[in-house]
């Protein structure tokens, strides 16, 4: 069965029983302060189990982009070395939202996986949690019964609470679960040893493949554990080694999901897979990177410094370490991979073929640019004899050199690395940053009745409010509070625009609200102080000045957006936003530089529609397919539900899924300026703009610069006319003066030409000058050298102001090294308190003591007797 009819009959199995499938979730998360990725399918459900929404269906299934490279799950340093922890990985799943429970799931997990994919029965075990009496948690003896039903009892094992429990994170849901395991060793192995002595002991063919997750308490902030209202399923099946077991592969490389992959880079590389083990690793670690890489770009998240970015980058350059080393790449390649994967999984995640092009410019460029570092880092590392901790940290992060790399390349060249010393320093960064993120949240303290809360911002900026929850946070010693209302005005930020402030009052307190954020579906307000009376009603205001303005600008990028796609074609896509009340910031796929007519042109285009006072034309819960048949362009990476909301500026110019807060008629904008187009990524451009009161504003500063200059030249007619003039009379007057200092110069050399003195052996000229320049004293100098084969030129000289010592040694004189111009120019220098040197021949030296000139002719006469 090849890998894409196992995934189908996944779906078409659950779909029997009643589950509605849905799409993947980005891999890229958004609103989750708590996760960068995905990194297991419920996590896209998280808000059901919470309470915070419900779901649509209380059955569902789906496979899930998955990445585990951070956070509670990173298995990045196993990927590749082992042959079934992968980056980015596909995770089957079935929910029960409050529907069916233990002895449903794991009848059909049975059932599936031994009567659809017909894996032999004698090969799989399954574990049951055996309880813990310090969290004081009991055996899962319904689960061991449930199993006991299907499977041979020797086959049901028990485990502890690290492997058998499952939780959300610190707090929040969780439950015992249950996994099942698959014995893919050969006869003699299996009789040698039997394989529940294996399961979970890492052997690489006795594996887990799925995990059933029996969602049945919440854990609270002081870790107590209480019985959840509703009893959820979460399930989590590896689609990669499902392929493996079902394929009777020994490895998840093995199978048609990396076969196709492995093969190209095999042959770019001239080597095969399979030949040995070092290369064998570095293939795997390719095929692995390139799928997690190009999935997080196609899902909006470009490779960084910081944060998610960083994550991504970071995997690259594993890739790109690995093929550098191993394979031999020294110029870019695994952008080469891109179309062979986006075709790959064109039927299931079309997101990667359609923008594959976008996908492989981006990576192109950072694998160029990290081949470049490397190279930096290696030449870093020249002339080097041994690597300090600190010097290997440097190389790790300044220029990404992952410490095992340094080793490797100090190896080859014959010296050790100070690897404890390297993990001191690790240490003292990783302890850096924690402290700089520490954050502590408190439980959740519900006050009446715990109500789904309501958005109203987009009718009303003011309303009557109740609390409903708040709780806790503290961050870097500073405490806050997050309060849940019944309803708000206060916009969450979102889709790119911030999110609204204001405050909430009673009969007798004013409370400010500093900020409104989303955490998945709950609309959250920070505080810095709590309410007196909780439970008193409240008027919620929003700082409408504010959302005015960033209303402005949301509605402005909307124009902008589209003026962009009919000026510079239909690839522009947006790639990133930021509105707030001051500019707005808009990233959109383009390969090259805006020009001026270009941005003239686009701006142009946005006033006019401004002009236009075009009304808005908002409609909510527009069903997705409806949508995307008024023109409305669905955003990669971002997740939809299936009802949405159309912003609409003339339905032939503008139509976009926004759930941001816009203007009532595009004439409330006003005026439209942009003030920068620059360069983000690769293949990304970025555009600054500012409207309403901050565009005029600028027009305004503007015009006064213009006035201020005008008014410097005593207000010219033609003000550039007169600009040029004034700088080509400037020009003018520099030659002028540069004839005349040359010639100030000559004079100079002949007067102390004629002062010379021969004495025993040397040509003396011993004065204080006055020279223009720097550079008139050294010509002098040279000038005299030319004339005279023996000679001794001391200069005490007054240069524009500031004092200098010049010692100049004929070339005759010089060659019997009875002086040393950068000696006697050190000692003389300390006259006029300075310091300086030179070759032995000509040196000179600045100082600060204009007075000590005559000392320094003092000290050179005793200098030379
Ligand atoms: P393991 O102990 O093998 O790392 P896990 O306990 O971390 O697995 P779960 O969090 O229960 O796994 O995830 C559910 C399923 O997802 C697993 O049974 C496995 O099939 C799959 N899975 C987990 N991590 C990975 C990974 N890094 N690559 C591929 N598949 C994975
Ligand atoms: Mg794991």
């Amino acid at each position: 069965m090849d890998s894409g009819s196992i995934r189908r009959k996944f779906l078409e199995f659950f779909e029997k029983k009643g589950h509605t499938i849905v799409p993947s979730a980005p891999l890229v998360l958004k609103n989750d302060p708590t996760l960068l990725f995905t990194n297991s399918g419920m996590v896209q459900f998280k808000d059901y189990f919470l309470g915070n929404a419900t779901p649509k269906s209380t059955r569902i299934a789906d496979t899930q982009k998955c990445l585990r490279v951070s956070g509670k799950h990173n298995d990045l340093e196993e990927v590749g070395i082992d042959t079934y922890h992968h980056t980015m990985f596909e995770m089957l799943g079935n929910w029960s939202f409050g529907d069916y429970f233990k002895k449903e799931a794991i009848a059909w997990a049975w059932e599936l996986l031994t009567e659809e994919y017909k894996l032999p029965k004698d090969r799989l075990y399954v574990t049951v949690f055996e309880g813990d009496a310090k969290e004081n948690l009991p055996f899962d003896q319904d689960a061991y019964n449930f199993w006991k039903e299907h499977i041979a009892e020797d086959r049901i094992l028990r485990g502890n609470k690290k492997d058998n429990f499952w939780e959300m994170g610190e707090m929040g849901p969780c439950g015992p679960c249950s996994e099942i395991h698959v014995d893919l060793r050969s006869e003699e192995e299996v009789k040698k040893i039997p394989g529940k002595d294996v399961v979970n002991m890492s052997h690489p063919q006795v594996i887990e493949i799925w995990n059933n997750v029996f969602m049945e308490f919440n854990r609270k902030a002081d870790g107590s554990l209480e019985k959840l209202p509703a009893q959820h399923v979460d399930t989590g099946m590896g689609f990669e080694r499902l392929c493996m077991a079902i394929q009777k592969k020994t490895s998840n490389y093995d199978t048609d999901v990396f076969t196709p992959l492995l093969d190209f880079i095999g042959q770019a590389a001239g080597i095969k897979y399979k030949a040995e083990e070092k290369t064998d690793i570095a293939m795997r670690v390719i095929a692995d990177h390139v799928r997690a890489v190009s999935f997080a770009i196609a899902d909006g998240q470009l490779p960084s410094n910081t944060g998610a970015g960083y994550v991504i980058r970071r995997i690259l350059r594993r890739a790109v370490r690995y093929g550098f080393t191993f394979l031999n790449f020294k110029e870019p390649f695994i952008y080469k991979l891109v179309p062979v994967l986006g075709n790959q999984l064109r039927d299931v995640f079309p997101e990667l073929e359609s923008q594959k092009d976008y996908v492989g410019k981006v990576i192109f460029e950072e694998e160029a640019s990290f081949l470049r570092t490397l190279e930096k880092g290696l030449k870093r590392m020249e002339g080097l004899s041994s690597i300090s901790g600190e010097q290997a940290f440097e190389l790790y992060d300044t220029y990404g050199f992952p410490l095992d790399l340094t080793s490797l390349i100090a190896r080859e060249r014959g010296f050790t690395v100070d690897e404890e010393g390297f993990k001191v320093e690790m240490e003292k960064q990783k302890s850096r940053s924690k402290a700089a993120a520490a954050k502590e949240t408190g439980d959740w303290v519900l006050i009446g009745e715990d109500v789904k809360s309501e958005f109203i911002g987009y009718d009303f900026l003011e309303s009557e409010i109740k609390i409903i929850k708040y709780r806790k946070v503290k961050q870097k010693n500073k405490e806050q509070f997050q309060l849940v209302f019944d309803r708000t005005p206060f916009y969450a930020e979102s889709g790119g625009q911030v999110g609204d402030t204001g405050y909430i009052e009673s009969a007798n307190e004013k409370i400010y609200i500093l900020d409104t954020k989303k955490e998945n579906e709950l609309i959250v307000h920070s505080a810095d102080k709590l309410p007196e009376n909780l439970t008193s009603s409240f008027n919620a205001i929003v700082d409408k000045h504010k959302r005015q303005l960033s209303m402005d600008n949301h509605s402005a990028t909307h124009l902008l957006h589209a003026a962009l796609r009919s000026v510079l074609g239909k690839h522009v896509e947006q790639k990133g936003s930021l509105v707030n009340d001051k500019v707005l910031r808009f990233d959109f796929s383009h390969f090259a530089a805006m020009t001026p007519a270009e941005i003239q042109k686009v701006e142009d285009i946005v006033n006019v529609k401004i002009r236009e006072d075009i009304h808005l034309d908002e409609k909510r819960n527009v069903p997705i397919d409806q949508a995307k048949a008024l023109g409305a362009m669905a955003l990669f990476g971002e997740k939809y539900g299936d009802f949405v909301r159309v912003i609409t500026f003339d339905p032939k110019f503008s139509v976009e899924l926004c759930g941001g807060t816009h203007v009532k008629s595009t004439g409330n904008i006003g005026l439209f300026k942009i003030v920068s187009e620059s360069s983000v990524a690769a293949g990304v451009r970025r555009i600054e703009a500012i409207t309403a009161e901050n565009a005029e504003q600028f027009v305004r500063t503007e015009i006064a610069l213009l006035d201020e200059v005008r008014a410097l030249l005593k207000n010219p007619k033609d003000l550039v006319a007169s600009l040029k003039s004034l700088s080509e009379e400037k020009h003018a007057l520099e030659k002028k003066i540069e004839a005349f200092n040359q010639e100030k110069a000559n004079q100079l050399k002949d007067e102390l030409a004629r002062k010379a003195l021969k004495s025993n052996g040397y040509s003396l000229i011993l004065e204080k000058v006055s020279v223009p320049s720097a550079d008139a004293l050294k010509n002098v100098a040279y000038a005299l050298r030319n004339q005279f084969d023996d000679l001794l030129l001391i200069l005490a000289a007054d240069v524009d102001s500031k004092p200098q010592v010049a010692v100049m040694i004929g070339e005759k004189l010089a060659s019997t090294n009875a002086y040393h111009a950068g000696n006697m120019v050190k000692e003389l220098a300390k006259e006029i308190d300075g310091g300086g040197g030179g070759q032995p021949f000509f040196a000179t030296a600045g100082g600060k003591n204009l007075n000590g000139l005559d000392a320094v002719i003092e000290k050179a006469r005793k200098l030379i007797q």
